[in-house]
């Protein structure tokens, strides 16, 4: 009896330990792999499967992060004046 438990235990944790986390391409939160829906911003996810939810998003996601980069700079441009 004790050892019946002691063995899901161990098989619960083995499971959860297999279970890969990636970051949402949207928010960045740690989601698992296999979900289809990012559970903090609502983002679809597709990472296993066929990624052409992907190919056509990534331009606008570089730009922004180019944005942002550009507006730091700028700003600690004005700033440092
Ligand atoms: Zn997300």
């Amino acid at each position: 009896m004790n050892d019946a438990y002691d063995f899901d235990d161990d098989e619960y944790d083995s499971a959860d330990d297999d279970s890969e986390t990636l970051p949402c391409p949207q928010c960045g939160q740690s989601i698992y792999e296999e979900a289809d829906q990012c559970p903090y911003c609502g983002q679809y996810v597709t990472f296993s499967s066929s990624s052409s939810a992907f190919d056509n998003k990534p331009w606008w996601w570089i730009a922004l992060g180019l944005l942002g980069v550009l507006a730091v700079l700028w700003w600690l441009v004005m700033a440092g004046r």
